[in-house]
Formats: structure tokens, sequence, C-alpha cells
């Protein structure tokens, strides 16, 4: 922790001080315009802004264990769907990224199978990962970095996300692109579904292909 902490300390003058820095800095404070709502999992390894090259402003930011979008369920109140309608309807982002990873804890567990008696909580919370097609399940034999059921499981998210009144709407004017991408956390490698404004990007008997950027 004490890296982390010295880091903070010194964080404003060694970088918001910097005459390069000072202006962008600045102008934080009118507001944020960020270009994309950023979805991805809790885990330590991925780090958004890093991948992406963001800078402070250009991307908000979800965060669950293991990328989860739940279900939409109005009108009970869920963090999750606040964060995406703020960004979607208020922040007016105009792309929405979901962004799953390899050796993920998370789908790998619901992969394998294993017992997460123990961790109630986030048993309950995976649960919400499984959509009715069970899209994560039934993708076996489980690797190491459990690829394609993560990128299974990423293309399931984005069609949850399809549900929410605020996606759906920016969909149908055609002003939002839902992306699924899959990031290798040991090579860096990113790839991508197709871009979609429309179409289920799950049609029966199709494995997911996700190619370079
Ligand atoms: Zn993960």
């Amino acid at each position: 922790m004490k890296s982390l902490i010295d880091n903070a300390r010194s964080f404003a003058a060694t970088h918001v001080a910097d005459p390069r820095n000072t202006a962008a800095f600045e102008a934080l404070r009118a507001g944020q315009s960020p270009e994309a709502l950023f979805i991805t999992c809790s885990d330590s390894r991925v780090v958004p802004a890093l991948i992406t090259g963001a800078r402070p402003g250009e991307l908000f930011e979800l965060r669950t264990a293991g990328n989860v979008v739940p279900e939409y369920q109005a009108p009970l109140p869920q963090g999750e769907a606040a964060t995406i309608e703020y960004a979607v309807s208020v922040l007016g982002v105009r792309d929405v990224v979901v962004c799953g990873h390899s050796h993920c804890g998370a789908v790998g567990a619901l992969v394998r199978g294993e017992d997460l008696s123990s961790v109630p909580a986030v048993r309950d919370w995976l649960e919400h990962a499984v959509d009715p097609e069970g899209a994560v399940r039934t993708v076996a034999p489980a690797t190491p970095d459990v690829a394609e059921a993560v990128q299974a499981h990423v293309l399931a998210q984005v069609e949850r996300l399809r549900a929410y009144p605020c996606i759906a709407r920016r969909i149908a004017d055609g002003s939002l692109t839902l992306h699924a991408w899959y990031y290798e956390v040991h090579t860096g490698t990113v790839t991508a579904h197709a871009p979609t404004t429309g179409a289920d990007l799950r049609p029966a008997g199709v494995r997911p292909a996700f190619v370079p950027l």
C-alpha cells in the first residue's frame, strides 16, 4: 500500500502541475464529455485507461465482478443500471464497450461449476451472469484462459444491454453502437466482435468470432 499512497501524495505535483498537463486538468472543472461507456471486470489486471490510452474525462466506467450486466429490473434500484443510464442518457456517450478478459476468475468459476458456498455474495451475483440460454455454461471444456466462455459471456451481456430502455432508444435512433471486446491479460491483445447497432450478436448456431481490432 505504501507505494500507492506515495504516488497519490505526489500525483498533483508530478502530473497535474506539469505544464504539459495543467490545461487539460483545468478543463475538467467544466464537466465531462466521455466518448464511451466501458463496462469491464473488477479484475486488477484490466486497466481500461492503459489499454485504450484514454485520458481523464474520456472514458466512463462500470466495473463489476465478471463484467456482469444485470438484467434490467425497473423499478428496483440498481447501481449498475444507474451508471448505464447516466452515461447513455445524460452524458450522451456514442459507444458502449463490454470488455471481458482472459483468465477471468468469475467466468472460470461458472464454467468449472466451482462451489461458491463460502462466498455467497459472489455466488448470487454470478447467478446474474447466466443468461436463459446458459451461454457460458454450454461452452466447454474450459481452457485456463477460459477464452471461449468469456467471449460467449461478453456477447450475452451485450444482449442484456439492449433491454435497457435508455439503450434501446439510442439504438433505435442510430446514435449508439455496442461493442464486445476480449482482452488477453498476459499479452495485451484486444480482439472484438463486429460492432453492432441492431442485429443480435448471437444468431442461432453461430459461435462468437472475435478478431483483432
Ligand atoms: Zn474477471
